[in-house]
């Protein structure tokens, strides 16, 4: 169906292992976004959830921009209301705005420049300004708060990933004692007194570089499960064990090969952005990459 159809399947690194088996490209969201920005095919199937097909509707206007299923919903993108935002954006109207490119697109629209996990403390440090307003998720925000000794206000106060704050402090202990020798990975999104305890933080990309060129052999990882199914196939020889094996989000794994079948025999479902939303989130996107490059 993909070749009949012309068609290019890209997956993030947390679908489901056999949904990473028929994809084209496994990576994180803005990769996955750059990669179909350079891709010769007519339709694009984003495997992954709302958000992320949001972007790269808006970076490839010109193609269409299929996803498996409605009900693939970020949870934490949802966090960030556009009212909240407008409140901040007035209570402190000299504060540049950075938004983590998990939020919609409606969203992204209305902030200065936007961030992924791997590069957020890069941009934040580009930034002429020592405050900095952050969403949406309060522990990224700490994050490059720690990293940068900037002011970073988070906006909604709390914002958070359902998937990443079930990794508990004295559960990752408990596998660290289980596996004394193996690095510990975490992923910024973790509470603070998570990745605190890390011998590496980064986003799913960064880490599985770090993987490949280690010498280590063992790997306990605390993020969503489905990266472990990318990292083991890419490193054979080496061992991951899950920080927490229930670290599942449930948003991602709502896709199935089955959807993915349907979506590209029937063309469904396409994902539109209106075109004045999609001309400032995509200022935004191109300012990240101006930043970074
Ligand atoms: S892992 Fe967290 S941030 Fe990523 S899609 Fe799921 S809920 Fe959203």
């Amino acid at each position: 169906m993909k070749r009949e159809k012309r068609a290019v399947v890209l997956a993030h690194n947390y679908q489901r292992a056999e949904i990473q088996e028929v994809a084209d490209y496994v990576g994180d969201s803005v990769g996955l976004s750059r990669e179909a920005m350079e891709v010769d095919a007519e339709i694009i199937l984003f495997s992954a959830v709302d958000f992320m097909a949001e972007t790269a509707a808006v970076l490839n206007p010109d193609k269409k921009v299929l996803i498996p299923s409605l009900g693939a919903r970020c949870p934490m993108a949802a966090m960030l209301q556009i009212d909240t935002l407008r409140e901040y954006r007035k209570r402190y109207p000299k504060v540049p705005l950075v938004l983590y490119v998990n939020t919609l697109a409606e969203t992204k629209a209305e902030c200065d420049v936007c961030c992924t996990s791997a590069n957020a403390v890069e941009i934040l440090e580009a930034l002429d300004s020592d405050t900095v307003l952050f969403g949406p998720d309060c522990n990224l925000a700490r994050y490059v708060a720690e990293k940068t000794g900037k002011t970073v206000i988070p906006v909604p106060e709390s914002g958070f990933c359902p998937t990443h704050v079930l990794f508990l402090k004295e559960d990752v202990l408990k596998v660290k004692e289980e596996y004394p020798g193996a690095v510990l990975m975490a992923h910024p999104e973790c509470r603070p007194e998570v990745w605190s305890i890390a011998d590496y933080v980064g986003s799913t990309s960064q880490m599985s570089r770090f993987v490949k060129s280690s010498k280590e052999r063992e790997f306990i990882i605390a993020t969503e499960v489905g990266l472990l199914h990318r990292l083991r196939r890419e490193n054979p020889e080496k061992e991951f064990i899950p920080a927490y094996e229930d670290a599942i989000c449930v948003n991602m794994k709502i896709n199935t090969l089955e959807k993915l079948y349907l979506a590209l025999r029937d063309e469904r479902y396409s994902v539109k952005v209106p075109e004045s939303t999609a001309t400032k989130a995509r200022e935004a996107i191109m300012r990240m990459f101006e930043l970074t490059e």
